[in-house]
């Protein structure tokens, strides 16, 4: 048979909006059949949970680079939008594939979503190659001796690890064979992923470069300015010690595999490596409960959280929350570094989740929609597991009677108040004690307004009175 009657394959990309180390398009790519390249906008199918505004943003981008890095080699990126479990079966219907080539997703919706278009694609006659390309284990590998899931995380990185370094990545493809047959594809700006009035992504266009050539430089910028301090810093907010790989992670313009083997190349010292391997192992962790809980963003893994008795949710002070308006230094901080720049730090979500959840005792799925729309990296594995765990539901939690006082995380973590100063210019003049409780300088916060002209809030909420309550309420839910 001629090259050009040679029937085509089909790549669906999803979580992994990259070219190297694509296990789905590697294959497809020295299969030697023409190839047709295809992403579905699914907001609606039996795996989609509708992206956030910031994660649609960064889904723009990240689709612009990708076409662009495909069509490079020679191939287009087709785009469509719908229900990918009736999108995909068409396009293989138009285009006379005979080969469905993707990466595998975990989330018990995405599973099942799999497996239709597989039925469809199989009952075409289509095969269909599954990889493994966003985690370094298939969730249900690693498990205790009896075959259960990990419920706690430390034995769950240690048998994951014990089965030996990751595979190495694949390299990208140099050339594509793209198919020469007209596929409809509508058009990256008609997707409507942008914001548009008011267009708020200012901030976040600042800060990051999405797609798969901004995340190796952030990759390789980390490695070599960050890492060797990220034992000892990552955990104070100002030093900026942490990778911001997170988005890249998620949406999947570096797999972790990638990470993994550049971060052991690196001359960091092992504790340092061992360190920033075992972040990985959360997202791995994450994963293997999302595979589990088809409604990690909505049911507590543990239900005796039911009965919790949740305050009002229709609490204005939620608004104060989200806007960076509490009157609570630290937690203003982290809620405008988050509207600012899509990103929180890790400690810093920490403080904010737990007074959310035990201060203003919120519902934490209040807290994890916010985070899901505004977050860059709102990820549905980890967001929905990390609000559970700091919540007390989750699987290996920090238990809910430990209450962090976001004034002492302050200056234990943020001790000469930079951080807290780079986000509440309000606060700009001061240090100490005057920074970190401003309420109790005796100062005339009044007076000292920010940019915007508002004055600096006092407390929405009394810090040992909201923790005795929360502790209160916890009791009665036990009892
Ligand atoms: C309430 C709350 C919500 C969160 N929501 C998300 C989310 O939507 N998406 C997300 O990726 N992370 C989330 N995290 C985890 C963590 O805060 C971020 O992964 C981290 O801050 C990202 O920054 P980084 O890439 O610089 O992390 P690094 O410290 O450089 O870590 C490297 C990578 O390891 C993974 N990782 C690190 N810490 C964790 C963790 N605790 N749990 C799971 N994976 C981790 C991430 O993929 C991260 O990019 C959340 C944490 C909390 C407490």
């Amino acid at each position: 048979m001629a090259a050009a009657d040679v029937a085509p394959g089909l790549v669906w990309f999803r979580d992994d909006l990259r070219v190297s180390d694509h296990p789905a398009l590697h294959a497809a790519a020295t299969s030697g059949a023409p190839l047709v390249l295809l992403y579905v906008l699914d907001d609606s199918g039996i795996a989609a949970r509708r992206l956030g505004a910031a994660s649609r943003w960064w889904l723009h981008l990240s689709l612009q680079a990708l076409g662009a890095s495909l069509e490079k080699r020679g191939a287009r990126l087709v785009l469509r939008t719908g229900r990918a479990e009736e999108v995909v079966p068409a396009v293989l219907r138009e285009t006379g594939a005979r080969h469905l080539y993707l990466n595998r997703r975990y989330a018990v919706g995405e599973r099942r979503q799999d497996e239709e278009v597989g039925a469809a694609a199989e009952g075409a006659r289509v095969a269909v190659h599954l990889f493994t390309g966003s985690l370094l284990h298939e969730p249900g590998e690693v498990h205790t001796g009896e075959g259960e899931p990990f419920a706690v995380f430390t034995p769950f990185f240690r048998a994951l690890t014990r089965q030996g370094e990751p595979r190495s990545p694949y390299p990208a493809p140099s050339q594509l064979h793209g198919a020469d047959m007209p596929v409809r594809s509508e058009r990256l700006d008609d997707l409507g992923l942008l914001p548009v009035s008011p267009d708020w992504a200012g901030g976040l266009r600042e800060t990051w470069t999405a797609g798969e050539k901004g995340a190796h430089r952030r990759l390789e910028e980390f490695v070599h300015d960050r890492l060797p301090r990220y034992a000892e810093e990552r955990d104070l907010p100002a030093a900026e010690a942490s990778s911001r790989l997170s988005p890249h992670l998620k949406f999947g313009e570096l797999s972790p595999y990638q990470v993994w083997h550049r971060v052991r190349r690196s001359e960091a010292s092992g504790a340092v490596k061992e360190k920033f391997l075992t972040e990985l192992g959360w997202r791995e962790f994450d994963y293997d409960l999302l595979a589990t809980h088809a409604h990690l963003d909505t049911e507590n893994v543990h239900r005796g959280f039911d009965r919790f008795p949740w305050a009002d949710p229709a609490d204005a002070r939620i608004r104060a929350w989200q806007r960076g308006r509490t009157g609570i230094p630290l937690v203003d901080a982290g809620m405008r570094q988050l509207w600012h720049t899509g990103w929180m730090h890790n400690r810093v979500r920490m403080v904010t989740a737990s007074f959310l959840i035990k201060n203003l005792r919120l519902d934490w799925r209040i807290g994890e929609q916010w985070f899901w729309d505004t977050l860059v990296d709102a990820d549905p594995a980890n967001n929905a597991a990390q609000w559970q765990w700091v919540a007390g539901s989750g699987a290996d939690a920090a238990p809910f009677f430990r209450i962090v006082n976001p004034v002492t995380q302050a200056t234990k973590f943020d001790p000469t108040g930079e951080y807290i100063r780079r986000w509440v210019p309000e606060l700009r003049g001061r240090s100490g004690k005057a920074l970190h409780e401003p309420w109790t300088s005796g100062e005339d916060l009044l007076g000292q307004a920010d940019g915007g002209g508002k004055p600096y809030p006092p407390p929405i909420v009394d810090l040992k009175h909201s923790r005795a309550e929360a502790l209160e309420a916890f009791e009665r839910m036990r009892r």
